[in-house]
């Protein structure tokens, strides 16, 4: 039950009403008997530092912070953790020693997702990721800072490609889409697979790396999580590879925000079952108002 003393957080981004958040965070108070609740706030683009205002006069613990505000926020925070700061992307805010501090929570969100929901170890191993936009440095980032023995950085276009590999440390390169066959994992962090890039003579999306370049023996991640099996999981997954979509990663960044947030031990299955929950509530809303 909300009350007087119930303690609030949310999301700012736009468009936002879609997002999986507030199912995911108020599971996770409800699991863990916290007098918390979460809501999504429409933030208008350009009106991120007037969000950061509200926050502090209306006193709110936590905050995540999604498209288009991961970048802007930052002038209106009072510090960076040093992914943030490196990144120039928050994802979450948290209320800290020096006031409103800003996280990336993005990056070691897929590394949990990988490591404990799928038991591959980052260590050592080959990595290709496809992208070089926001979430695509996040994940470059954390895969170099864990240790990771070769990141390629494929990206259409050029420039961000090469702006992004630094960020993985001496391990990371740019490369073309045919070294994605070289990789152990392979990682969609480009919009490909959502149904939202246009083309322009009325193909179908193509596949962010071609077909004949995934294979058994590999994992083949999309950050994409709806639809759950895009066509360059189904297609990785025909192939013989182990495919991974982006829930996981969804889940993971929420449960850091969460820690930062409360100080407890995220109910991660109750925070899973939420997401799904929502999607499937999500997609019977689609199918009544087709
Ligand atoms: P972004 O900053 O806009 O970057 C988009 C990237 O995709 C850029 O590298 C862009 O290449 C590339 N791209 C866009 N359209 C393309 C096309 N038609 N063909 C080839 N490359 C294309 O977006 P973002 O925030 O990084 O998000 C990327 C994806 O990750 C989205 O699907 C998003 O939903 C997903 N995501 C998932 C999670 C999660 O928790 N699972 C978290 C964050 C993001 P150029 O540089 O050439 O433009």
């Amino acid at each position: 039950m909300i009350t007087g003393t119930t303690r609030s957080a949310g999301v700012i981004g736009t468009p936002i009403r879609h997002s999986l958040s507030p199912a995911i965070f108020n599971a996770a108070f409800a699991a863990c008997g916290l007098d918390w609740a979460y809501l999504a706030f429409e933030v208008p683009e350009g009106a991120a530092g007037l969000a950061m205002a509200g926050v502090r006069a209306l006193g709110l613990e936590g905050v995540s912070v999604t498209m288009p505000h991961k970048a802007a926020v930052i002038d209106a925070l009072d510090s960076l953790s040093e992914d943030a700061a490196r990144l120039g992307a928050v994802n979450c805010v948290a209320r800290g020693g020096s006031g409103l501090e800003g996280h990336n929570t993005d990056g070691p969100g897929l590394i949990d997702a990988l490591q404990i929901d799928e038991g591959i170890e980052v260590a050592g191993r080959r990595f290709a990721v496809v992208g070089a936009g926001g979430a695509a440095r996040a994940v470059i980032r954390a895969l170099g800072a864990a240790g990771a023995g070769e990141i390629i950085v494929i990206n259409r276009s050029p420039d961000p490609a090469q702006a992004a590999a630094p960020l993985g440390g001496p391990r990371c390169r740019v490369g073309v889409v045919d070294d994605a066959a070289q990789a152990d994992v392979v990682i969609n962090a480009t919009p490909l697979g959502m149904g939202v890039v246009v083309t322009t003579d009325g193909e179908p999306e193509p596949l962010p790396v071609p077909a004949e370049r995934l294979g058994a023996g590999q994992v083949v991640v999309d950050l994409v999580y709806h639809p759950a099996t895009t066509p360059f999981l189904q297609t990785a997954r025909a192939r013989g590879a182990h495919v991974v979509n982006g829930l996981g990663m969804l889940i993971h960044q929420a449960a850091h925000a969460f820690r930062l947030w409360t100080h407890e031990e995220p109910p991660l299955e109750a925070m899973s079952a939420a997401a799904v929950a929502a999607l499937v509530h999500r997609d019977r809303g689609t199918e009544h108002s087709r």
